[in-house]
């Protein structure tokens, strides 16, 4: 009987040395156009929790593409992590990305912020809505993206530059809705009730509108958050369009494993993880957007400005319509 114990707990302790070389062993490497802050914090946390060594490096999303692409399969990065699904529809395009069937992925992230080739899955919500001046409109005057274009908005509007992606897959989303001809004559509207130049930044946008050069716009959320953080007393609320018809448009930051990873379990698991409530809790609070995954509730104060119907058109359209977008807005004479 001693001697059974004996082999018992020495074959328990080799057991316990197994699984500890295998975690030591288990690396990561990640190409993040999220800022390094935000990153550190989950990397820390999962390998806290896992013993999985992750490096990283971050950049613009534009640069980490060209590095992937150039790369090819000697490129040493397992997981990418961008922001907007125009970004991660074009990586996937690329072929630098391969699909990944999870059954945690499939069930935490709803799937219209998933490729429906499974290549990239959104891990945070950004919602790109309406800002209103307090001072002058009633939020009973608002009520879709489309009515910024009606003439009585003529310049009251104040928009972001058509160069940022965040307008052209709004546009683009808007085209997959809509149709050209509709969303044509929806922008036209909307360049004929700007009331000052585009502006580079949502930003400066909500300060315009505080300084009384226009009466509403349209930003992601994360910027008036950021903006009434600062100034407790912004005359700005945010006001969320198309309840009755398609819902608040939204996109993503999201991430997909390469196409040549050398350490694809690793990334496929670190990517699940990713979609949990605590992961999900560090994506969404440390920039103020909205948890992908419903089960997590968003930060309360994100939560105090309301719950909202969002738009559930898949947003890979906005990566497929995008550059139908910049040129409809071109002709539009939206700069
Ligand atoms: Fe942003």
């Amino acid at each position: 009987m001693k001697v059974w114990v004996t082999s018992f707990f020495a074959l328990l302790v080799w057991l316990t040395s197994f699984s500890v070389t295998a975690h030591a062993a288990d690396e990561l490497v990640v190409y993040s156009a999220r800022n390094e802050q935000l990153v550190r914090e989950l990397f820390d946390t999962y390998s806290k929790d896992t013993g999985t060594r992750i490096r990283f490096i971050t950049d613009k999303a534009g640069p980490l593409m060209q590095r992937l692409k150039a790369e090819g399969a000697n490129t040493p990065a397992d997981l990418l992590i961008t922001v907007d699904a125009g970004n991660l529809w074009r990586a996937a395009e690329e072929g630098v990305l391969q699909p990944v069937d999870s059954a945690v992925l499939s069930k935490n992230i709803p799937a219209h912020l998933r490729d429906p080739g499974n290549r990239w899955f959104g891990l945070s919500v950004r919602a790109r809505t309406i800002v209103y001046s307090t001072t002058r409109v009633k939020p009973e005057e608002l009520s879709t993206y489309e009515d910024l274009a009606s003439a009585r908005w003529k310049n009251r509007l104040c928009l972001r530059t058509s160069k940022k992606v965040y307008n052209q897959s709004l546009v683009a989303t808007m085209m997959a809705r809509l149709g050209e001809k509709k969303t044509d004559e929806v922008v036209r509207g909307w360049v004929a009730n700007l009331a000052t130049d585009v502006f580079s930044n949502d930003t400066s946008l909500m300060k315009a509108i505080e300084a009384g050069q226009c009466d509403v716009g349209i930003v992601n959320t994360y910027y008036y958050g950021r903006l009434k953080n600062k100034q407790p007393d912004l005359a700005a609320a945010l006001f969320w369009p198309n309840q009755k018809t398609s819902g608040v448009h939204v996109n993503v930051s999201g991430a997909g494993v390469t196409r040549y990873a050398k350490h694809r379990d690793s990334a496929v698991k670190f990517l699940e993880w990713l979609s949990t409530p605590p992961a999900q809790k560090i994506l969404a609070e440390s920039n103020m957007e909205y948890p992908a995954n419903p089960q997590v509730k968003p930060h309360p104060m994100v939560a105090a400005w309301g719950s909202f119907k969002q738009d559930t058109l898949n947003v890979s359209n906005a990566g497929k319509l995008q550059s139908s977008a910049v040129m409809l807005m071109d002709r539009a004479g939206y700069r």
